[in-house]
């Protein structure tokens, strides 16, 4: 187990959880896109409980029924995502962490809302919609 920190674009909310993650994929979904602005979020798991703010306050908002994610209110950076289906987990933006180089991604999910001039390069599996 190790320590894994992260902060977002502003400096005000650093936090930590415990690595490694459980799981790290790419989501195309056009939720993601939107809360990010950006045509693709890589998502790392990790236990819910390991994760702790260390300073500044994430902002939490339901952006859909069940979903909810975490941003700073003062640089609007998309820090983390839950989900009711997956009790016990959080999703760290994985752009957000100190070593973003760190988990090993594997799959991409919601590619049926990929815009096609987006490119997938690797050899990871390749899911329309969610996996399972
Ligand atoms: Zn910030
Ligand atoms: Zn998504």
């Amino acid at each position: 187990m190790s320590r894994i920190f992260g902060r977002c674009f502003c400096k005000s909310i650093r936090f930590e959880v415990d690595g490694p993650e459980k799981f790290a994929c790419f989501c195309y979904c056009q939720s993601c896109q939107r809360a990010a602005g950006a045509p693709v979020v890589a998502w790392a798991t990790y236990r819910k409980a390991s994760f702790h703010v260390i300073a500044g306050s994430v902002c939490w908002r339901e952006s859909s029924p069940g979903v909810t994610r975490g941003h700073c209110a003062a640089c609007g950076t998309s820090i983390s995502y839950e989900n009711q289906a997956r009790p016990g987990e959080i999703d760290i933006a994985v752009s957000v962490l100190d070593d973003p180089d760190g988990p090993e991604m594997r799959a991409h999910i919601w590619t049926e809302d990929k815009s096609p001039w987006m490119k997938i390069g690797d050899k990871l599996p390749v899911y329309k919609k969610n996996i399972g």
